[in-house]
């Protein structure tokens, strides 16, 4: 597995931060650039469904724990919202998808490096985005039929999420493209020709929500910035479909309590 971002960090002051935050970086990495949680036998087998479904996903590895005892967990359902001056994202993607796998959990377009989110003067770049069918986040108590997640790092492993919803409406030509590229089998990936850019999977208008949750999948790392674009996209009721047969089950982890966290909007 190739090392998308450097950790070079200066252990010198704080060793236990550093440390975990490399740590952390090193397990998104595993999650987020290689799906072998599904293909590679030194991971535990996690699923959606059944004995290694969400519930258990805490007790089944030492290193899963966040999944059960964690209090920042995600998806949530986005409800009692607090207003806020929320700055407008910094987004500056380049073309870069350039390659889907199927990792029998979800489809990845994998990105080539130099597209980048600023938050709060926090620079994040663009690792890979991913789907869920149905959503994982709901607004409002209302789930939706598809959720993209753009996967972003700094140059410590910190993570930021952006979320794009998608409603049934009209075929999504992005979306198109990605799926003709589809691997059937779990554990293929295909080159994605010509190339395409992230900004086709961002809506118009850039408002978003912000919390703090997690990975959604195991570790259920917790730390990750959350920004969840107000406005949906649309795709298909066939592309949904297309989807859904791919993957052959749900993959959305249920939503979790939100506890002492805010959501703003
Ligand atoms: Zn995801």
């Amino acid at each position: 597995m190739k090392k998308p971002f450097s950790t070079k960090v200066s252990f010198s002051k704080k060793p236990s931060f550093y440390q975990s935050k490399i740590k952390f970086g090193l397990l998104a990495l595993t999650l987020f650039t290689s799906g072998c949680a599904y293909t590679n036998k030194h991971h535990t087998h996690w699923s959606y469904k059944g004995d290694h479904g969400p519930k258990y996903w805490g007790s089944m590895n030492s290193d899963y724990t966040a999944c059960e005892k964690g209090v920042n967990q995600s998806p949530i359902d986005l409800a009692d919202l607090i207003e806020a001056e929320l700055p407008p994202l910094g987004l500056a993607y380049k073309l870069g998808g350039n390659e889907v796998i199927n990792n029998g959990h979800t489809v990845q377009v994998n990105y080539l490096s130099g597209s980048n989110l600023s938050v709060r003067g926090q620079i994040f770049e663009l690792k890979q985005f991913h789907f869920h069918a149905p959503s994982e986040n709901h607004v409002n108590g209302q789930a939706y039929p598809l959720e993209a997640h753009l996967v972003h790092a700094d140059k410590d492993g910190n993570l930021a999420v952006v979320a794009v919803l998608f409603e049934e409406g009209e075929e999504n030509p992005t979306i198109k493209s990605i799926w003709e590229s589809m691997p059937e089998k779990a554990g293929e990936k295909n080159k994605l020709q010509p190339t395409i850019s992230a900004d086709d999977i961002l809506p118009s208008h850039q408002d978003y929500y912000r919390y703090n949750g997690s990975l959604t999948t195991p570790p259920c790392t917790e730390g990750v910035t959350w920004l969840v674009m107000k406005q949906p996209l649309s795709v298909s009721k066939q592309q949904i479909k297309q989807f859904e047969s791919l993957l052959e089950h749900p993959n959305n982890r249920p939503v979790q309590p939100i506890n002492a966290r805010p959501v703003l909007k």
